[in-house]
Order: C-alpha cells, then sequence, then structure tokens
C-alpha cells in the first residue's frame, strides 16, 4: 500500500512526560520498586467535596450535552476567580471552558493562527508547546532563557525575535520545567514590547496557585487595558485541585477568540465533559482550604528536594518559586562515564537511572535542554528520599 499519512502528524513526537511515566508505572506494575520524578501529577486524591459533587452531578442526571464552550455557572465562577485571584475582568461570554489545558492551548492557536504565522516560545519550554503550534500550522521561534536570568528571557530578547510574521509570545509562569515566576516589573517590560509589536501573548498560568516563598503571581493581563486585549489567559483545574484526570481547563480572553474558540470546539468534542464540569465548578467556587494544604506540602517537599540536591556531586540546580518541578543541570555529570563509556546526554542519564536505579526523570531535549533533567516533588517526602538517595549513588559512583 502506498497510502501515506499526513505529514503535519506524522511530524509530531510523542509526549515524552507521558511516556516515561506510563513506563514508570508499567514498572511498577510488574513489581520492580520505581520510584517516579516523571510527570507533574499531584499524588494527591482529589478533594471529597469536588468528587461529591461530581457524584452529585451523575445522581442528578447532569451527564447531557451541554453547551460547546461550558455552563453558565462555571463561566461565572471563573470570572469571580479571575476578578478575586489575578485582578483581571472577564465577562461569561469572553471564557470558555476546555478539557484540559493542552485542549485550551489548541483551541487558542487554532483560533488565531494562519498558515506561517510565528510564535515566540522562550525555552526551556513545557514540551507540547511547539508540538501544538506546529498542528495549527504555527512556526515555533525559540529564545533562550538563560540560567543567569532564572532561565526566564527579557523583553529585549523577545523584542528581537518578532518578525513581521511573529502571532504570538507563549509566556508560562510560574513555569514548568524551572519552576521559575516572572516578576511583575518583568511582566511590565514583556507587556510594553507586546504592545508596542502588536502581537497575542498565550499566559499560561496553569501553575497559579503553587507558590512558595511569599512569591507573587501576576497575571500580564491585570496589566493595563492594552495587554488585556491582547492576552488569551489560559489555566485549569489540573495542578492546583489533584484534579489531572478530569480534563477541565479554562481560557478568558476577548469575546471575538472566546467565539471562535467556542465554534471550534462545538465541532471537535461538543463540550467538555459534563460531570468533570460540575466537579470544576465545586473546586473553583467552593472551600479553598484543601488547596492551601496541598501547597503547604508541596513546599515541604521543594525544600527537602532542593536541599538534597544542592548537596549532589556533579549537578546543580536554581532554588523554584512555584509549579512542583525542579530543573537540574546534569551537564558536568554527562562529562563523567558510566561503565567504561562517557554519558554525554540528560537522556542517557535518565536511561541509566531508569534502568539501573529504578528513578524516573524527565531528560530535557523535548524541553529544549538536552543537559537538564526535570524531576517533579509531586510525589511524598518518603518516595522523594528514597528516589533521591538513588541519584546521589548513581552521582557518588561517577
Ligand atoms: N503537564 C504535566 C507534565 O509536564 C503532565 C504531563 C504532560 O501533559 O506533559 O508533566
Amino acid at each position: 500500500m502506498s497510502l501515506r499519512l499526513s505529514e503535519k502528524a506524522m511530524s509530531v513526537k510523542p509526549s515524552s512526560t507521558l511516556a516515561i511515566t506510563a513506563k514508570a508505572k508499567e514498572m511498577k506494575a510488574n513489581g520492580v520498586d520505581v520510584v517516579g520524578f516523571g510527570a507533574g501529577e499531584p499524588d494527591f486524591n482529589t478533594p471529597d467535596n469536588i468528587n461529591e459533587a461530581a457524584i452529585d452531578a451523575i445522581n442528578e442526571g447532569f451527564t447531557k450535552y451541554t453547551p460547546a464552550s461550558g455552563i453558565v455557572e462555571l463561566k461565572k465562577a471563573v470570572c469571580e476567580k479571575f476578578e478575586k485571584f489575578n485582578h483581571i475582568s472577564y465577562r461569561p461570554e469572553q471564557i470558555v471552558i476546555s478539557n484540559g489545558g493542552k485542549h485550551c492551548l489548541t483551541n487558542i492557536f487554532e483560533a488565531i493562527l494562519n498558515p506561517g504565522d510565528e510564535v515566540i516560545i522562550p525555552t526551556p519550554y513545557w514540551l507540547s508547546y511547539p508540538e501544538i503550534v506546529k498542528l495549527s500550522d504555527g512556526v515555533p521561534v525559540f529564545i533562550r532563557g538563560e540560567r543567569e536570568n532564572g532561565y526566564k528571557v527579557t523583553a529585549e530578547q523577545i523584542q528581537a525575535a518578532i518578525t513581521p510574521n511573529t502571532k504570538a509570545l507563549i509566556l508560562n509562569t510560574p513555569s514548568n520545567p524551572t519552576g521559575m515566576i516572572y516578576t511583575r516589573e518583568e511582566l511590565e517590560t514583556i507587556a510594553k514590547v507586546v504592545v508596542e509589536k502588536d502581537i497575542y501573548v498565550v499566559a499560561d498560568e496553569m501553575y497559579e496557585n503553587l507558590l512558595y516563598n511569599g512569591a507573587e503571581h501576576v497575571s500580564i493581563a491585570s496589566l493595563g487595558e492594552e495587554i488585556y486585549k491582547r492576552t488569551i489567559t489560559c489555566s485549569g483545574v489540573a495542578k492546583g485541585y489533584a484534579m489531572t484526570g478530569w480534563r477541565i481547563g479554562y481560557i478568558g480572553a476577548s469575546a471575538e477568540i472566546a467565539k471562535v474558540m467556542g465554534s471550534i470546539q462545538s465541532h471537535q468534542t461538543s463540550n467538555p465533559n459534563s460531570i468533570a464540569q460540575k466537579a470544576a465548578l465545586e473546586a473553583i467556587g467552593g472551600p479553598q482550604d484543601t488547596v492551601e494544604k496541598m501547597r503547604l506540602e508541596f513546599d515541604e517537599r521543594r525544600k527537602y528536594m532542593y536541599e538534597r540536591i544542592c548537596n549532589m556531586p556533579h549537578v546543580s540546580t536554581l532554588e523554584p518559586q512555584g509549579a512542583f518541578y525542579m530543573f537540574v543541570d546534569v551537564t558536568e555529570a554527562c562529562e563523567k562515564e558510566y561503565q567504561g563509556e562517557k554519558i554525554e546526554t540528560a537522556a542517557r542519564f535518565a536511561d541509566i537511572l531508569i534502568n539501573d536505579y529504578s528513578v524516573a526523570v524527565i531528560p530535557c531535549a523535548d524541553f529544549g535542554f538536552p543537559d537538564h533533567i526535570r524531576l517533579s516533588y509531586a510525589i511524598s517526602v518518603e518516595l522523594i528520599e528514597k528516589g533521591l538517595n538513588r541519584m546521589e549513588e548513581l552521582l557518588k559512583s561517577l
């Protein structure tokens, strides 16, 4: 048979965060005592009040189609949350509820990109950004966040990367994979460039609830009328509420963009899952004490992991201020030999860890940094300790 598949689809790489996590889960199922620092997935159960809301939705027959872009009660709750937490004013017609953060991003880029439009992606980036941009016929343009600047990019770098074809900038704060956050001052200078050059900002704020050391989360859309008009703010319930499997994300944008995204979604998935929308309503509109409990627990794990990694040979890291990831520079370890062969790349380092030490980490070539690995601390301190002991054993042996 000589039939050929879509060139565009064939150019997409599978998600290595999900693949490594699946591998670790499979090893565990086969009886291997594996420690998974892979996917960013909280180990907590979804809080009871949220589960109850979903059970009630089923029992009350809330199991039919909903409006394509989401139920109005949830949109209103999202508006209130945007107002209170992010200091951004959106009306319900400016909100679209989708099936998780990735789906929000897919809809955003389908709504704003024409073939060949460029999207500036600061590196290191969450690995799905370039793939999602390419699927919408966009062209990713990478700029590098240097370690000296907390792996963040500057307004000058963004300005220098803008061409007549630039349509948007992706801005992810707190960042996956670095856990760094952009300060108000940094965002103000970036907003100035964005407004001057008249491009969109896709602000991915999925980790906004998870901040440490008194760090402040600032939404770029809150910084003035002009930047507000050009920003699509994206968040969801997966990380802050331990609801990864429920698949509910949402965006706030101009009514025009929201309308186009809603139309796209009406043909893709009809609507986000009705039961999960009710659960998300309870998450966003209900009591927030469980979020704080989880955040405090993540903070303990963060401090422990940071301290341990700082004391290990051949690796180094910066203290993260948000999310639940540690971005670890393994350049020096890659110079070392393991069983007579130079390690060379973070990918090989990660292979050794999983195959010989039963520790899953994410090598970050797919995040644009091939000499770094990412460790998630969304697992218990006991497991973190066990996994780090093994990693330390490897590093000391090099
Ligand atoms: N976003 C999480 C991560 O980076 C979950 C896996 C994925 O979607 O990539 O690990």
